[in-house]
């Protein structure tokens, strides 16, 4: 089988790994941590990164810090992963959805200022969603598949209405807007370092930010509000969210070889555009101008989605279908969604993604084009 996306580990992982068993210096308090932190601040622009166990709880707390409380709401796109709403829920708030464009599959930016100028009043407490009253705390952008949007709209639209950014950057490290990192144009960015992201700790998550007193109170919460190192003294309620040292050490191994991952990520993105182009009825995911995505797993669009799943991974070629819409899930299916002809649900039944992990040989890449010109010839 050849494999959706798997972790490349073959840097100095083993030896990092190794120091940290070999001092015993295992948990959170190690040097590890706060040198990836130190790497991921440099290599994204942003002055501050506080590392977390993952990124859903990145986003639990982005969106705490940012000001989003029980009976908020936050706006969010209808086509993501699970995580980006179920951090929203974390903090007591609800998302509203936007459906996305069928072109970039990001936030359909059209829909979103058309329902801010519509079905929200600016009032002297906040932005408030007519409807109920309830007051929109922040709008939170996902970098789908390390694609992005038109940001300087998206910035403006957010400063306009006043709403803070945290943007969901988790499948965008290494993304680009006019040369800016994916994740620094909000108030909070956050990324992940699951699995099958573009760089593994195994688990992980990191909240960068340019504001220092907000990086602060993140790293502040993500250890359990503790106020003194020597005595178990908090002041309010903390998380333990903080990312441990072994498993920082592994982010350091790997952000070493990002540049390396990219230029490959992107190697494969243009090899399985040059030769799928014209096959079937398939259609890419377009690339606005400005954006530079980091090419994170390769994605494409047919209406014959489903045979084709079928197809590839009878034949040894691992697929997946895309998320299923926020709204199509059975815990937000009550939240307003605002599309006008639900691009997210098309998106939904027409997109597969196929294998693109960093490793992948140039036979596995003609094996995985062979295998679906075949599919498209019977
Ligand atoms: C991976 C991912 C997350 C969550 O990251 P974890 O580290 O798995 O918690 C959130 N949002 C999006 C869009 C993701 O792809």
């Amino acid at each position: 089988m050849i494999p959706l996306t798997i972790p490349e580990i073959s840097g100095n992982e083993w030896t990092y790994v190794k120091e940290c068993l070999d001092t015993a210096w295992i948990s959170s308090a190690g040097s590890y941590v706060s040198k990836f932190e130190e790497i991921l601040s440099d290599f994204t622009d942003s002055t501050h990164a506080v590392a977390c166990v993952n990124g859903t709880s990145g986003l639990h707390l982005a969106l705490e810090l940012s000001g989003v409380s029980s009976g908020d709401l936050v706006i969010m796109p209808n086509l993501t992963f699970v995580a980006s709403a179920n951090s929203v829920q974390y903090t007591g708030a609800e998302p509203i959805l936007i459906d996305v464009c069928t072109d970039s599959w990001q936030f359909e930016l059209d829909l979103l200022e058309e329902f801010l100028e519509h079905k929200t009043t600016l009032t002297d407490i906040g932005l408030e969603f007519k409807e109920n009253g309830k007051l929109i705390k922040a709008i939170m952008p996902v970098h789908v598949l390390g694609n992005m949007t038109e940001m300087d709209r998206l910035i403006r639209i957010a400063a306009k209405y006043l709403m803070p950014v945290v943007e969901d950057a988790s499948e965008a490290l290494g993304s680009t807007y006019k040369g800016r990192h994916a994740g620094t144009f909000g108030s909070t960015g956050v990324f992940s370092f699951n699995g099958n992201k573009i760089i593994s700790t195994g688990g992980g998550g990191m909240i960068v930010s340019n504001d220092e007193e907000l990086a602060r109170r993140a790293k502040h919460l993500s250890t359990q509000a503790k106020v003194s190192p020597e005595e178990y003294i908090h002041d309010e309620i903390g998380y333990n969210y903080r990312l441990v040292n072994v498993l920082a050490a592994i982010g350091v191994a790997q952000m070493e070889q990002l540049p390396g991952f990219l230029t490959k990520k992107r190697e494969i993105d243009r090899f399985y555009r040059e030769q799928l182009s014209g096959v079937g009825d398939i259609t890419f995911q377009e690339v606005i101008p400005h954006v530079q995505p980091n090419c994170w797993l390769f994605t494409f669009r047919t209406k014959r989605m489903r045979e084709l799943l079928r197809h590839l991974n009878a034949h040894g070629v691992q697929s997946r279908p895309f998320w299923r819409p926020m709204n199509q899930l059975p815990m937000y299916s009550h939240c307003h969604y605002v599309q006008k002809s639900d691009h997210s649900g098309m998106l939904y039944d027409q997109c597969i993604s196929i294998p693109s992990s960093v490793g992948l040989t140039k036979e596995q890449m003609n094996t995985v084009v062979k295998t679906i010109k075949t599919f498209f010839q019977a």
